[in-house]
């Protein structure tokens, strides 16, 4: 059954962050960037706490901390006053100038602001690039807020065609530094270079070197975005996180993209590295052939132990429906499915897959645009083994006293997850290990 929740006024504890969260996180991928929020100041320090707790590293995010002048008369001099400090100061290699709910509602035209801040600043250079990216966060999500920022890069950074590059765009989405590693460990297996939109692996999981540079090393630097359009195509990891700069490119300068689905499992690595072989002519090595086999040689293995465990999943789109094809591959039950963000593709995709598996319709719940008090009532009606998602599911958790697998952004209250990885065959083999010890857990109580 899917419900679509759009008659409520109100949202419990709701699984979602805002629009700029996912505009952030895009923008320190990035070599040498700043983030700079054009807003009140709770709407930088909010992401800031958010993301300093998952990936235990310190988030420097710009503001221009719009009060109540600002919000009659317009924020222009604001806007243009921290870009002036931020350049004098902090000498990047990028700005985002980010909007939110107030400065889109005010209706500030950022686009202009920056342009004559260029005209106007004398000792404005060009070395730092200036990129708008548009995050109302009164519609979508940090789902949404990721998509757009992603595009708005490469759309005001990208040279346009000049010579191949050889390399293959990958749009990893919101996923942890570990799981942008295992993207590059199957990448490297393969001999594939890549430019990755944008690289959080180093950047957001720093190593502590003394003396510590001003900016933390890594990050794709906008030398290779301006560059991205000469790449022999674009893969998105996720199909809401990436599709609209992929298919920007395909339109713009003929370069395929293939928007994949988050490779979780057997059957969604292997549709990953096909495409990554489909673009680079380079066949799947005989290493990933054996770590393929490890992770049949796991689900082998427990499959007594997670045959029919009944699984309530919730969390982003992209990764709600690849955590669910993994539990089908393992032979568990997902009764109830629940992500925040109202897209009728996900509805389309998990009601295909549902047939796929030979789901019956009637005993599972596929909740879009919920929150997890829709997600507990469901729970209290069909009693589930397990449930899969954010730290905030730690609520339903102890109430009902059913195990939480910790997946997702954010983990606030645990350490180290940031450096998990669930995507490739390696990551979903450390996943497959966590369920089945839970389940073991369950079972010996
Ligand atoms: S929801 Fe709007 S007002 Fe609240 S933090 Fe996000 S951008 Fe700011």
């Amino acid at each position: 059954m899917v419900v679509i929740n759009r008659q409520k006024s109100v949202s419990i504890n709701a699984p979602k962050m805002c629009q700029p969260i996912g505009a952030i996180w895009a923008t320190l991928g990035i070599h040498g960037s700043v983030p700079l929020i054009h807003g009140s100041q709770g709407c930088s320090t909010y992401p800031r706490n958010l993301m300093a707790r998952h990936f235990r590293e310190p988030i420097e995010v710009a503001v221009t901390s719009l009060h109540e002048k600002a919000t009659i008369f317009g924020g222009a001099s604001n806007l243009k006053e921290a870009l002036a400090n931020i350049i004098t100061r902090q000498h990047p290699e990028l700005i985002a100038v980010i909007t939110t709910c107030l400065s889109e509602t005010t209706g500030d035209d950022i686009n202009g602001i920056v342009k004559t801040f260029k005209l106007e600043s004398k000792g404005y250079d060009e070395h730092t690039k200036i990129v708008a990216v548009h995050t109302p966060s009164y519609v979508g999500t940090h789902v949404l807020g990721y998509d757009n920022a992603i595009k708005a890069m490469v759309s005001q950074l990208a040279k346009g065609k000049t010579e191949p590059n050889g390399k293959v765009n990958i749009i990893p989405g919101m996923v942890n530094p570990g799981d942008v590693l295992e993207i590059k460990h199957i990448l490297c297996t393969m001999g594939v270079e890549a430019i990755y939109l944008t690289d959080i692996s180093e950047t957001l999981n720093a190593p502590l070197r003394i003396p510590k540079p001003h900016y933390p090393r890594g990050g794709t630097t906008v030398e290779e975005i301006a560059d991205c359009a000469n790449s022999l195509g674009t893969i998105t990891l996720c199909k809401n996180e990436g599709q609209s700069a992929a298919n920007y490119m395909q339109e713009k300068y003929g370069i395929p993209a293939c928007i994949g689905e988050l490779p979780i499992g057997i059957e969604a690595t292997e549709a990953f590295i096909g495409n990554v072989s489909k673009l680079s002519g380079k066949k799947t090595p005989d290493v990933l052939l054996d770590e393929r086999d490890l992770l049949v040689d796991a689900i082998v293995d427990s499959s007594q132990i997670t045959f029919g465990t009944k699984v309530a999943i919730f969390g982003d789109p992209d990764i709600v429906l690849g955590l669910t094809r993994f539990v089908y591959e393992l032979g568990m039950e997902p009764i109830h499915v629940l992500t925040t963000l109202e897209s009728p593709q996900f509805a389309t995709d998990m009601q295909k897959l549902s047939t796929d598996y030979g789901t019956d319709s009637a005993k599972q719940n596929i909740i879009v645009g919920g929150d997890l008090y829709d997600l507990h009532q469901k729970i209290k009606d069909t009693r589930v083994d397990l449930i899969i998602g954010d730290y905030k599911g730690k609520y339903i958790s102890k109430d009902e006293e059913i195990p939480l697998i910790r997946v997702g952004f954010p983990q606030s209250d645990r350490f180290g997850y940031q450096r998990k990885s669930m995507i490739g065959y390696r990551g979903s083999i450390q996943l497959l290990d966590t369920i089945v010890n839970a389940i073991m857990d369950l079972r010996d109580k």
